[in-house]
């Protein structure tokens, strides 16, 4: 029984095992590549609560008067 999973690069499919030296990957190559990528995207990461604010309207309603 060998577990299969797939290079998270390239998505080749790379037996569980302990002579897959590069598991989850495929090879020294993809990896590499991967994690250079990675990196890099973590440069230019955006801030996760990056959400739409939702600030309200400037009201300039006071208290009614007369
Ligand atoms: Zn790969």
């Amino acid at each position: 029984m060998v577990k299969m999973v797939a290079c998270p690069h390239c998505g080749r499919p790379v037996e569980w095992t302990e002579i897959s030296r590069w598991r989850p990957f495929c090879s020294e190559r993809c990896r590499l590549i991967d994690l250079g990528d990675w990196i890099e995207e973590n440069h230019r990461i955006s801030d996760p609560t990056d959400a739409p604010s939702e600030d309200p309207p400037p009201s300039e309603d006071g208290p009614p008067h007369h």
